[in-house]
């Protein structure tokens, strides 16, 4: 009996997610192609850059427009005001953190719980502040160019920005066929980026979107669904001759059991053999 950890949810062999950054008013635009399409994205936002009021000319979104901008998406951390992890002591990274999960907590009523390092750098104990602190994932900003799920969360390379040829990208994570991993598509970006004309960003994102979206193999989630998901099937408990598998998670997980697709429900324990 062959045992692998290779499907995602409802057992699709492949998942997409996407991660904006900074909280800026260009996230609307972005927010309706990704429903569009039916993609999920998490944003990452700095809650002091965030104005007190609506200001359609401001950078950012005001405080008040969170829940309602980025609902069915997820809300994450990018630190209170934006430094350099590399260049803050250990209790203002502290604070950055704590400040950012606190407010962002208020503004959507739930809790926040992963987080994208600002300009991507991190040392050792930054990222281990940050789990301490109750950040469950951080992105990074160095492209891992592939599809596979990160062995530490903490370190999270994306696939590619989105100025990186991401149509061919689509295209190759669509044709993937081999499935020794549940294949992951994660790109990210600010969406700012795309108002560069010369660029033509907003044509070439709804077109890798309309590539990528509404395909039955694909699970579209945010980062923390992919976590929470990836975490449960990290968890699952085997007997010694993997007949019986046991979910101690609050999550359904599928795994394949000679390369045929099962479920194993949350909380339950199943019989392979
Ligand atoms: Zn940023």
């Amino acid at each position: 009996m062959q045992i692998r950890l290779n499907k995602f949810k409802d057992g699709k062999p492949k998942a997409m997610t996407m991660s904006y950054d900074d909280g800026v008013r260009q996230d609307i635009r972005l927010v309706e192609i990704f429903n569009k399409y039916g993609i999920k994205g998490t944003f990452h936002l700095n809650s002091g850059n965030l104005t007190d009021s609506y200001d359609p000319h401001s950078r950012c979104l005001s405080k008040a427009e969170v829940a309602s901008v980025y609902k069915g998406h997820e809300v994450a951390m990018h630190t209170c005001t934006h430094p350099d992890p590399l260049a803050v002591s250990q209790q203002c990274w502290v604070n950055e953190i704590l400040n950012d999960k606190r407010a962002l907590e208020q503004l959507c009523g739930s809790i926040v719980r992963g987080i994208s390092y600002p300009f991507g750098t991190v040392t050792r104990q930054a990222a281990e502040t940050a789990q301490t602190l109750g950040v469950e994932y951080a992105r990074t900003v160095k492209s891992s160019e592939g599809f596979s799920i990160p062995a530490d969360f903490m370190h999270w390379d994306p696939t590619a920005h989105h100025s990186e040829e991401i149509l061919e990208k689509g295209q190759d994570f669509l044709n993937m066929q081999q499935d020794w991993q549940p294949w992951l598509l994660y790109i990210w970006g600010h969406a700012y980026e795309f108002d560069n004309a010369d660029a033509n960003g907003w044509t070439m994102i709804e077109d890798f979107c309309r590539l990528v979206g509404g395909r039955p193999e694909i699970w579209y989630a945010t980062n923390i669904e992919i976590v929470d998901y990836i975490n449960a099937q990290r968890n699952l408990r085997f007997s010694a001759d993997e007949s019986l598998v046991f979910n101690p998670t609050a999550l359904d997980v599928w795994i394949s059991v000679d390369a045929k697709t099962v479920c194993i429900p949350a909380g339950q324990t199943v019989h392979l053999g």
